[in-house]
């Protein structure tokens, strides 16, 4: 068996009956936008759909990224690249900042007490300006011959992303800029050889947040979740049509 998809889940579900936090990832939140069906599988009945393969070179820059800016983060300087950009702020130095970056271990959480459902985030990096208000910053990282953007109507998930970190930091008491940064590195492709080297430009994006829709979101997560019927499907993907054709080939052998 995959070692990346066991099948049908038995732990860790919503129970309507039980009294105890129910906890929700930022990609939870972006599974009910995309989908309300496919999040009523998942975190009710454990049906969730098969995970992509972990994406190691992006983990990889991300990873790098962060040693870079904890050396300007120690030094409480701006990087460069905050400097290129007219930025004015400096890496926040906190003490929860490796349990804020840490999904599997926290991340940033806030409870809804009315709901009773615990929400939490792993972030890249958080900037401080002078008067004490927070950047949230996040690195992505791709490679194309086009200057990166998040202009896609996919990257809208990038934005909610973005958006739900504003919204736990606010949660957790800070004063946060509903600008944020996305780091975004392009690796380039335009060598003539390889040579074990892969170049990359990188560039700062502003993103101004609106957390508004957070609110409302949590209530329909709720009554999602305590509803005994499995909601409508909110589009038309590739996993679906793939259970559709697949049960109605089956049907007819
Ligand atoms: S359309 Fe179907 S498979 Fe796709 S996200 Fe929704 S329920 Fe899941």
């Amino acid at each position: 068996m995959s070692k990346y998809y066991t099948g049908r889940k038995t732990k860790n579900l919503f129970d309507p009956q039980s009294k105890a936090p129910f906890k929700l990832s930022r990609s939870k939140i972006e599974l009910f936008m995309n989908c309300p069906r496919c999040f009523y599988l998942d975190r009710r009945l454990g049906v969730g759909q098969p995970p992509g393969y972990p994406f190691t070179l992006n983990s990889a820059v991300d990873k790098l990224l962060k040693k870079e800016f904890d050396i300007y983060r120690e030094k409480q300087v701006a990087h460069p690249l905050m400097e290129k950009n007219g930025i004015r702020a400096v890496p926040f130095k906190h003490e929860k900042l490796n349990i804020w970056r840490d999904a599997l271990h926290g991340g940033i959480a806030y409870l809804d007490t009315p709901t009773n459902l615990l929400f939490s985030g792993g972030i890249d990096d958080v900037w401080v300006s002078p008067d004490g208000q927070l950047f949230i910053v996040d690195y992505k990282s791709t490679s194309k011959e086009e200057e990166v953007n998040i202009n896609a109507d996919w990257q809208i998930s990038y934005k909610r992303q973005m958006e739900i970190y504003q919204w736990l930091f606010r949660m957790n008491g800070f004063n946060v800029s509903s600008t944020g940064y996305f780091v975004y590195c392009n690796g380039l492709i335009d060598r003539d050889i390889f040579g074990a080297k892969l170049d990359f430009d990188i560039k700062v994006i502003p993103y101004t947040g609106d957390d508004s829709w957070i609110e409302g979101t949590v209530l329909n997560i709720h009554k999602c979740l305590r509803s005994d019927t499995i909601p409508a499907s909110g589009q038309d993907c590739d996993f679906c049509k793939y259970a559709q054709g697949r049960k109605s080939v089956e049907k007819e052998k």
